[in-house]
């Protein structure tokens, strides 16, 4: 089943076409692996599929339905999107416990017993309700985030680099534990990496964007082995010579 649709997506910002004409589907289920350098779109792109941005032109369809026909609140509960530094996503006022509970109290869901069971998921103590985001690590905020993003049951996430400004054994942390969610709960990920050996291991297909278009897709073992663009070329290329050859 499809989860998302594009139509001849395009976003301007003035001058920039950040997004150009993108017809992306992403199935029920799977990890579509977006990557290109920065500048690319990528976020533009995660953006419009959330109903964040609103569309220059063309359509985004969720589970059959134009998303802007969509009530709000349905959305909100049904895709959430998980950023690159977990330490701006936090507010750094508020306990653990109330970032946790947030999304639950706006959506008039009071379990508490459901903020225990969210820390269980992404494996932390739960001693952390009464700490505050300072206290805890870069992967432990990370984890955080995933838990607040979780709380409502979405069925879809935009991942944006959500790896990417941690050390990468605290990457390699955090990768597992979004699998092991998306296997347990069944959930739909666009996982977007300006960093092309992040999605090797993860993603079940992978498209490459450039200049605001969908330039390649394949699977990660075929767009490594064989890429068809010279811009994913130098997107191989650019991964460290020692990172590659573990993944060869
Ligand atoms: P990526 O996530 O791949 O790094 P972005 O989607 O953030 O790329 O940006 C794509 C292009 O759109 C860039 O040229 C960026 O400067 C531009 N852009 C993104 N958001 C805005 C905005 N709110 N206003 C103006 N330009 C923007
Ligand atoms: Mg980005």
């Amino acid at each position: 089943m499809e989860k998302v649709k594009t139509i001849n997506l395009n976003k301007e910002f003035g001058a920039v076409r950040a997004v150009q004409d993108v017809n992306l589907i992403i199935n029920e289920g799977e990890i579509l692996g977006l990557v290109g350098e920065s500048g690319s779109g990528k976020s533009t792109l995660g953006r419009l599929i959330l109903n964040l941005l609103e569309p220059t032109s063309g359509e985004v369809v969720f589970e059959g339905k134009p998303i802007n026909k969509i009530p709000l609140s349905e959305l909100r509960q049904k895709m959430q999107i998980i950023f690159q530094d977990p330490y701006s996503s936090l507010n750094p006022r508020m306990k653990i416990f109330d970032a946790i509970y947030e999304p639950l109290k706006i959506h008039k869901k009071f379990s508490k017993a459901r903020v225990a069971e969210l820390l269980d998921l992404v494996r932390l103590p739960q001693s952390f309700i009464s700490r505050y985001p300072h206290e805890l690590s870069g992967g432990e905020r990370q984890r955080v985030v995933i838990a607040r993003a979780l709380a409502l049951n979405p069925s879809f996430i935009v991942c944006d680099e959500p790896v990417s400004s941690l050390d990468v054994s605290i990457q390699a942390e955090i990768l597992k534990l979004l699998k092991d969610l998306q296997q347990k709960l069944n959930l739909t990920y666009l996982f977007i990496a300006h960093d092309l050996a992040v999605v090797y291991n993860f993603c079940d297909r992978v498209v490459v964007m450039h200049d605001g278009r969908l330039v390649e897709e394949n699977t990660p073992e075929l767009l490594y082995k064989d890429p068809q663009q010279e811009y994913t070329r130098k997107l191989i290329n650019a991964i460290p010579k020692k990172l590659y050859q573990l993944l060869a």
